[in-house]
């Protein structure tokens, strides 16, 4: 067994990695951006292809002995197609920042003008933070949700577009619980002369099986991860058409990658294949019923949800609204074995180190086999939590709560039994 080798050669790496297997087994992980991959993806990513260098494309590389190397990378590209219904597709970027990079170095002069979603309402760091390539680079407008509704003011973004010109609109969000209206994005580019990039990065897995509507027909440019509810290996990938392929295959590389990775292109041909499966649309599905499950029990305990519910993987708590601190929230969640991260809410009163928010998704525990019935069990969890903040002992007794509720629903249990063996 692979395990064994690292145990011998390696016991202080060995030992963190079988304590981070525990830690994922035994903790609730409501990370909105992570999952868990299939025992299939994570042998394709650990497999002899971590040698190979394959500098170019299939057919075209740098490099002799690629015959497999092409034949995965060809997998991967064919099934990102199919999956999405796009006419083109690139594999290689190591991630969702490169696959965003990818397209901005290939549109984007340095001092373009870009309308991206405000960081403090959803967006992210590569959509314009001022110590991103993003933000250095290019100057970006930020747009962002209504106070009254905290969804997208699409009536604000198309004044901000007829206003500044931009010569691309970037959309998606890392934090943005309602649906994406990409039809209209795409309208207000078109109609100020911008190309419009979409950014799935967060429900790339739900655009696959058609349960949020699809930015390909409306984007120009559509990037992602693929380790998000897309459930694959951690990487990125970009979507287009075919008449800008060459251009987005020349700067992802030479432009800015060197050799792909391509045990990851492999994990990814695995995951694509296992996104175009009927069960991954039921587990999609499952998920999308999970966060609204969970939303409304947490709504339930007299949180505020931002914008007042879910369509999607995540939710937005309000944890200030009941006088708590997003940090002082995760903190204490962490402590009962319950993972969430720290948000900032729209137009936050708190410093963004504090915040008011904490951001949940629903993806990983729905990929252990949770349901809606487990979700009022962690809505009161974490509820319970957050109230005995600064008490340890009922902390420690809810984590106990945590991995006994865990232990029925394994994750990885040969892996479990080799690190503990
Ligand atoms: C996660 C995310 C990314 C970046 O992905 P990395 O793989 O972490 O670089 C980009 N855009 C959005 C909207 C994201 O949520």
């Amino acid at each position: 067994m692979i395990q064994r080798a690292l145990k011998q050669a390696d016991p202080e790496t060995a030992q963190a990695l079988a304590g981070e297997l525990e830690r994922q087994s035994s903790g609730l992980e409501l990370i909105a951006s992570e999952n868990f991959v299939s025992e299939a993806v994570l042998e394709a990513m650990s497999s002899v292809l971590t040698n190979k260098y394959a500098e170019g494309y299939p057919g075209r590389r740098y490099y002799g002995g690629c015959e497999f190397a092409d034949a995965v990378e060809r997998l991967a590209r064919t099934r990102a197609k199919q999956l999405f219904d796009a006419e083109y597709a690139n594999v290689q970027p190591h991630s969702g920042s490169q696959a965003n990079q990818g397209v901005y170095f290939t549109m984007l002069e340095p001092g373009d003008k870009v309308l991206g979603m405000d960081l403090s309402h959803g967006g992210h760091l590569t959509h314009g933070h001022p110590l991103n390539l993003s933000g250095k680079l290019f100057e970006f407008v930020a747009y962002g949700v209504s106070r009254d509704d905290e969804r997208i003011d699409y009536d604000a973004l198309h004044e901000l577009a007829k206003e500044h010109r931009p010569k691309m609109i970037v959309v998606g969000a890392s934090a943005y619980p309602r649906t994406i209206d990409f039809e209209r994005i795409g309208a207000i580019a078109d109609e100020v002369g911008a190309s419009a990039m979409a950014d799935i990065a967060h429900i790339a897995g739900l655009v696959a099986v058609g349960l949020h509507p699809s930015p390909v027909p409306h984007c120009r440019y559509v990037t992602t991860t693929t380790h998000k509810t897309l459930r694959g290996p951690r990487g990125g990938l970009i979507l287009g058409r075919k008449k800008d392929a060459k251009a987005i295959n020349r700067t992802v590389f030479p432009g800015i990658q060197g050799g792909p990775f391509m045990h990851t292109i492999a994990a990814k041909a695995v995951a694509f294949g296992e996104a175009s499966q009927p069960e991954f649309r039921d587990y999609i599905d499952r998920v999308l019923e999970n966060a609204k499950a969970l939303a409304q029990r947490i709504a339930g305990h007299g949180f505020r949800i931002v914008s007042g519910g879910t369509d999607n993987h995540l939710m937005l708590v309000d944890v200030f609204s009941k006088g708590v601190t997003g940090k002082d929230a995760e903190l204490a969640l962490d402590a009962a074995g319950i993972t969430v991260n720290k948000n900032t809410i729209p137009f936050d009163e708190n410093p963004p180190m504090v915040c008011s928010g904490i951001r949940i998704g629903t993806p990983a525990l729905t990929t252990r086999g949770m349901g809606p019935d487990e979700m009022a069990v962690v809505g009161d969890l974490i509820a319970r939590a957050i109230e005995a903040r600064e008490d340890e002992s009922e902390l420690a007794r809810i984590k106990a709560a945590v991995a006994e509720m865990t232990d029925g629903f394994p994750l990885y249990p040969q892996r479990l039994a080799a690190a503990r063996a």
